[in-house]
């Protein structure tokens, strides 16, 4: 029978595979570090400086700690890249996705076709996101997710009529990921320079960074607040016919977890609604937990016409990313003919069977509830406990399993460090050394550990973030 031959030969192909794959694990920190300067190309990286310097190999995980090649224990208090909401070595995604590849590995979404995990995956999206969500695209990443948003903001406006509508105001300091389109709408400088062409029609005003922004007495509401009405100042500038849409990130993630007031999202959602301009929210890091709320507007209390997802869809498990559409805006994409656009793995079966199984652990383990009673309220106040009037610590922003500390030469004079940059690196350093995974954006420490984190866990977090911070104070000849 060629089915048993088939078999067979599998079998055998499989065997040298594995045996490669035993010698891998083998490597020393050295081979690995000289292999992966010899042949890999890391994303955001200097390579020259990171090849002499050499990578931190990571090679195993479980909960919310990191094992590198050389055996440390480190605590992630990032969770990978802000997605692993469930954390490590959870085995219902791994089974999800071994039973789905035996059972369909793939098949497309184009053509007139579906599959039960697509099927499964938007219902259930449905019961989990606010009312007015009922409809949702798949694609691989956040960044694909904002290039389909743009897809579906133009293609909305056109079933209108209104063909003029075609300006999309987005924020400095925003990030909305690196392709074209997520890195022009983003706000982040260094890589609109890098790119030979941009996206035509997309402008920023600037962000409701307080800390960092604020001129003379201004409260933080009465910023955030006219920070938002800069918004109204550009539509009226462009013209309300020509603006399509305004998208941000509830809270700033990779701009350095910046928490606008409570003025900022109210004041935003009456312009939007004002000008007959869509309202996008890109809960790429917002969604699934991380403030305490199934999704970051819900923190805010603002409803979005369109919300993007990935990150935290999967526990970054498998990549998988997704547009979801409020029932006006589906209604209108559905009744007037094509839409043109999909990605070959929208609605990846495997990808959606672990999304399912995520999101049935984030559910019905409580995981997202006790982010928003429980550990989310602790790790809050003990980091504001901690580094209540400490000599660098300018503030604490964040909600639930989400946290920015600004480092600052007078934190009561809010006055920044010149060097920021540098400091924040200092930082990091000190806590990569103490085991501790905590990111650097400029002068801002960020943390987002894996939702499942337990009190004890916070506390080792916290108390290695306050050695870190203590260290970079006394370098900096700081007390
Ligand atoms: C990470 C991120 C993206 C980009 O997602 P990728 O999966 O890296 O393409 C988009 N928006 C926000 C807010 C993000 O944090």
């Amino acid at each position: 029978m060629s089915y048993r031959t088939e078999e067979v030969a599998y079998v055998q192909t499989a065997q040298p595979a594995a045996s490669v794959q035993a010698a891998q694990q083998q490597r020393s920190t050295a081979e690995y570090r000289a292999l992966d300067a010899a042949h890999h190309i890391h994303p955001f990286s200097d390579m020259g400086s990171l090849n002499r310097s050499g990578s931190r190999v990571i090679v195993k995980a479980q909960g919310v700690y990191l094992w590198d090649s050389d055996d440390n224990k480190i605590i992630d208090g990032m969770a990978g890249l802000w997605c692993v909401n469930v954390g490590y070595g959870r085995k219902e995604l791994a089974d999800a996705a071994y039973r789905q590849m035996q059972e369909l590995p793939f098949y497309n979404t184009f053509f007139k076709t579906t599959h039960p995990p697509v099927i499964e995956l938007s219902a259930l999206l449905a019961e989990l996101a606010p009312e007015p969500f009922n409809h949702f695209f798949y694609c691989n990443s956040g960044s694909e997710g904002n290039d389909t948003v743009l897809r579906i903001v133009h293609q909305y406006w056109a079933t209108q009529g209104k063909h003029s509508k075609k300006f999309v105001i987005s924020r400095k300091n925003g990030y909305h990921g690196s392709t074209i389109a997520g890195g022009t709408l983003g706000g982040m400088g260094y890589m609109h320079e890098q790119m030979p062409s941009k996206v035509e029609n997309i402008v920023h005003i600037d962000q409701p960074y307080f800390f960092g922004e604020a001129q003379g007495n201004l409260t933080p509401e009465e910023f955030a607040l006219a920070r938002a009405q800069q918004l109204e100042a550009k539509i009226l500038e462009i013209g309300a016919d020509n603006v399509a849409a305004f998208i941000g990130e509830p809270f700033q993630g990779a701009g350095g977890v910046i928490f606008p007031a409570s003025t900022y999202w109210p004041e935003i959602q009456r312009i939007c609604r004002k000008y007959d301009i869509l309202l996008v929210a890109d809960e790429v890091i917002g969604g699934f937990g991380r403030t305490g709320e199934w999704f970051a507007h819900q923190h805010f209390g603002f409803e979005p016409d369109l919300i993007t997802l990935a990150k935290g869809l999967t526990s970054g498990y498998v990549p998988m990313g997704a547009v979801g559409l409020h029932d006006r805006v589906a209604k209108a994409i559905i009744e007037n003919g094509d839409f043109n656009h999909g990605l070959t793995y929208s609605g990846h079966p495997v990808a959606a069977a672990v999304a399912i199984a995520n999101l049935k652990l984030l559910r019905d383990e409580k995981i997202v509830e006790r982010v928003k009673t429980d550990t989310g309220p602790y790790f809050q106040k003990k980091l504001r406990d901690t580094f209540a009037n400490h000599p660098i610590i300018g503030e604490i922003s964040g909600a639930g399993l989400v946290a920015g500390l600004q480092l600052a030469e007078d934190p009561k004079a809010r006055k920044r460090f010149a060097n920021g940059g540098e400091v924040g690196t200092i930082c990091r350093d000190f806590c990569f050394n103490g085991n501790l995974i905590m990111r650097a954006t400029g002068d801002r420490m960020l943390l987002s550990p894996p939702l499942v984190i337990n009190k004890l866990e916070i506390d080792e977090i916290v108390s290695k973030a306050k050695k870190a911070v203590d260290a970079t104070a006394q370098q900096l000849g700081i007390s």
